[in-house]
């Protein structure tokens, strides 16, 4: 409540026009509340308003419906809005324009339109998730994309869990529970949050054998490591850093024979894991499961929101008996993948049945593989509007800039983008912040709040993700209102 407006009468005359609850509720705005969203909410919102409104006069101040000539009236007002507050959704979609393509803060991979449509289609009915139509008995929900994934893999066998951190746990849980797994020093990964290879081990119950250093393993470092304990070795794909100079490690072909003369499983966690070639899209290389399953691998995981331009999910893919073991530990049961991002996945991975299709229906691979010039020519038709409205404070130009593929892939390699930088007018370094905060602030404040990135003493919109243009040019105006 605004402490508005001086106490002329005193608090008590202020409060006796106070009306009641009931009366309030008997309004003609308040009755369409109530049909609106029942009586329930707004019985509950109009006391706590009026409870607000008696606090503010007792401490001198009048709330400004109070002194209006009509107070019911504005009191109904006021009660429409704090209704739509509390009922106000708390996730917002955001116009992405941090250069950074699939930004875990801001959800990751967008889904592709089929995946929307079959999930809103399949949650609005009781489905098959677990049925068997052909046999008329239980099923297993695995099968709805273990065929898709096996095919598109060439993997033996797949399951799926609520992502890859969860994948990474259960495979270790599943095979290497109270033994022991060797795992280079140059790839004790620590993915963000949480997830550090070595508390992964920890909490599977496996025990970490580290071999090699920071920058340089051998196969003999693997070789001499391997005792009559030892389950499994762990490549972990070093997604989100990389070791340059005199750097050595084993690849998976290298590691594929001894892992089978010693008897041990072969692991690889790859993070992003593309499902195609990335190179063929001209974008930097990116393992894929395909290649680490030819190489030898038994098991290799990966993320269904990073590259693969799907839902949350992990999935797990190798050789038959091993995901067998993966799928019958208990562990599973706590991890499986719920009906919603299995939709989801299921469609996407139908997309990469046809791959003419994926630059232009997957918004992940659409976005990473958008030409510069057509990035350009969206941030050039942005750059008047949003000078006008950003006149006098701010100056808008266009800039080549550098977009990131995000999600911890690839972290040294970037894609050549475009977009436009805004940079206040005034001078001096701490002029220069504020003016930049307040921009920031107003961009998050907008119905469909704009983030973009702050480096160089300017603010930058990376215009890569940006399918429509009116996306920001229909904010303009609010931008224009909360800047004022
Ligand atoms: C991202 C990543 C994970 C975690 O995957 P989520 O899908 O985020 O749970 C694990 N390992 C590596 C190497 C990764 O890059």
């Amino acid at each position: 409540m605004t402490p508005e407006g001086s106490i002329v009468d005193g608090p008590k005359a202020w409060l006796q026009r106070l009306p009641s609850t009931d009366r309030l509720l008997q309004g003609a705005a308040a009755q369409v509340l109530v049909r609106a969203h029942g009586a329930t909410l707004v019985t509950g919102e109009a006391r706590a308003l009026l409870a607000e409104a008696r606090q503010c006069v007792l401490a001198g101040a009048v709330p400004p419906w109070l002194q209006s000539s009509d107070p019911l009236h504005a009191l109904g007002d006021a009660l429409a809005q704090r209704c739509a507050a509390r009922l106000a959704p708390q996730l917002k979609r955001i116009v992405n324009l941090s250069g950074t393509v699939i930004h875990t803060n801001l959800g990751r991979a967008v889904l592709p339109d089929v995946a929307i449509e079959y999930v809103s289609a399949m949650m609005r009915a009781p489905l098959n998730l677990e049925y068997d139509l052909a046999a008329g008995a239980r099923g297993d929900r695995d099968s709805i994309v273990e065929g898709l994934v096996c095919e598109l893999t060439g993997a033996e066998a797949a399951t799926v869990v609520n992502n890859n951190a969860a994948a990474v746990l259960l495979v270790l849980a599943a095979l290497a529970r109270e033994r022991e797994v060797i795992v280079s020093r140059g790839e004790q990964v620590e993915i963000g949050g949480a997830f550090r290879m070595p508390d992964v081990m920890a909490s599977a119950g496996a025990r970490m054998v580290e071999v090699g250093t920071t920058n340089r393993t051998h196969l003999h470092d693997y070789a001499r490591s391997i005792t009559p304990a030892t389950a499994m070795l762990l490549k972990v794909h070093t997604s989100n850093y990389a070791v340059q100079g005199f750097t050595s490690a084993v690849t998976e072909a290298e590691l594929a024979p001894l892992a089978r003369e010693r008897g041990v499983a072969l692991v690889s966690d790859l993070g992003s894991g593309a499902l195609i070639d990335m190179t063929r899209l001209g974008l930097p290389k990116e393992p894929t499961p395909q290649e680490m399953l030819s190489a030898g691998c038994d098991v290799v995981t990966f993320s269904g929101d990073k590259l693969l331009g799907g839902p949350q999910a992990g999935l797990i893919v190798g050789r038959k008996d091993l995901i067998a073991r993966i799928r019958s530990f208990p562990m599973k049961r706590a991890m499986r993948l719920s009906k919603l991002p299995l939709a989801a996945l299921e469609a996407t991975l139908r997309l990469y049945l046809q791959p003419e299709l994926l630059t232009t229906h997957l918004p992940t691979l659409r976005w990473l593989t958008r030409a510069q010039d057509d990035i350009a020519r969206t941030a050039r038709s942005l750059r008047e509007p949003l000078q006008l409205a950003l006149a006098p404070r701010y100056t808008v130009s266009e800039a080549a800039l550098i977009s990131q593929i995000g999600s911890g892939s690839l972290p040294v390699e970037t894609l050549p983008s475009a977009g436009l930088a805004i940079a206040p007018v005034q001078a001096g370094k701490k002029g220069t912040g504020t003016a930049l905060e307040a921009l920031t602030v107003a961009l998050r404040g907008l119905p469909c709040p704009i983030i973009g990135r702050i480096a160089d003493d300017q603010l930058l919109l990376d215009c890569r993700c940006l399918d429509d243009a009116n996306e920001v040019l229909s904010q303009l105006p609010a931008l224009q209102r909360a800047l004022a």
